[in-house]
């Protein structure tokens, strides 16, 4: 172990040097994120130099932090929660996704002007083409409307699904599924709809008529981990693809009755994945070296 440990000193101190540039992540909590190794593993597999630093910033931080970027002259940064809808008032540009999406959790530092982008979307649309799911011009069911679900929404409209039906219990994120849908309907061609929860006929019709079904809410983690709002296995057909963006556990009771009934499946692993490889081409200008990824981060797909 010590042996070990003194490697990876000694690694980093040759890595490290006066011309190394920082990209950091920006959130409170955040020592627990993955982040920090999978983009350093990707950097020093591919040779170049960057490091990349988790920061515990929370919205009080925030503008200073920004400003420190912008005054070292960071490549960039990662910004999570609580800060992906605060950063936007300290940014100069958005992507169209970010501006519907009304969060970021990319910047850019492109010679001192910060775009923010949400590459949540991407990296779920990503994951699909990765596994051979393609549902472009397509029908799809989605439950949720927090930011993991807007992401995905805006992008899938974006990239051309066809249609969408987003379901969400009544609380105090409906809100939101309205002035996503609106958005949606404004600025793309996709077809979209809201419906309650609650009304399990409907989601059962809408889900017969999609080609893909998927949770992204926080249902089937902890602490709601073994549930799911899906009665029974009758919600499902073996021709349904059926995913969900929780990715610990890495199979929710929703994966396991779609397993059971026949379904291709997916977690929420290759959203985190191409999320940051996203981000990763946008700081570096190069591809992260995805098949080694997956051997680091241990993803593999049904
Ligand atoms: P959020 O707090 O922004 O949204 C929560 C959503 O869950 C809302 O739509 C809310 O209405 C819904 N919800 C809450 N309780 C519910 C219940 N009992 N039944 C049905 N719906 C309920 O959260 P978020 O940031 O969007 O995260 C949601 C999930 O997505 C979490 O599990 C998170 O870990 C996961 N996530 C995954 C990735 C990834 O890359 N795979 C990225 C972001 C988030």
């Amino acid at each position: 172990m010590k042996n070990k440990n003194r490697k990876k000193e000694k690694d980093m101190a040759e890595r490290i040097t006066g011309h190394t540039e920082l990209i950091g992540l920006m959130a409170y909590p955040i020592r627990h994120s993955s982040s920090p190794t999978m983009h350093n593993e990707a950097f020093a597999y591919l040779g170049l130099d960057y490091a990349y630093l988790a920061f515990e910033v929370d919205n009080d931080a925030l503008e200073d932090s920004i400003k420190g970027l912008r005054a070292l002259r960071m490549a960039g940064a990662n910004i999570s929660m609580p800060n992906k809808a605060a950063v936007i008032q300290y940014l100069d540009r958005l992507s169209p996704a970010a501006e519907l999406c009304g969060a970021v959790n990319t910047i850019v530092n492109d010679n001192g002007v910060l775009t923010g982008h949400n590459t949540d979307g991407i990296g779920y649309m990503q994951s699909l083409k990765d596994n051979n799911i393609d549902v472009l011009g397509k029908k799809m069911t989605i439950v949720g409307s927090g930011g993991a679900a807007t992401a995905i929404q805006v992008q899938a409209a974006l990239d051309g699904v066809a249609e969408m039906s987003i379901f969400n219990i009544k609380d105090k994120f409906w809100k939101n599924a309205e002035a996503t849908i609106q958005k949606i309907n404004e600025r793309t061609e996709c077809k979209v709809a809201l419906y309650d929860l609650a009304d399990l006929d409907k989601l059962k019709e809408e889900i017969a008529d999609s080609y893909l079904f998927t949770n992204a809410t926080g249902m089937g983690m902890k602490p709601l981990e073994g549930q799911t709002y899906i009665p029974d296995k009758s919600f499902f057909r073996p021709d349904l693809i059926v995913t969900d963006v929780v990715y610990s556990p890495s199979e929710t009771a929703m994966l396991k009755m779609a397993k059971e009934v026949g379904c291709k499946t997916m977690n929420g692993m290759g959203m985190i994945l191409f999320q940051g490889a996203a981000a990763f081409e946008m700081w570096t200008g190069k591809k992260m070296p995805i098949e080694h990824m997956k051997k680091v981060l241990d993803i593999k797909y049904d």
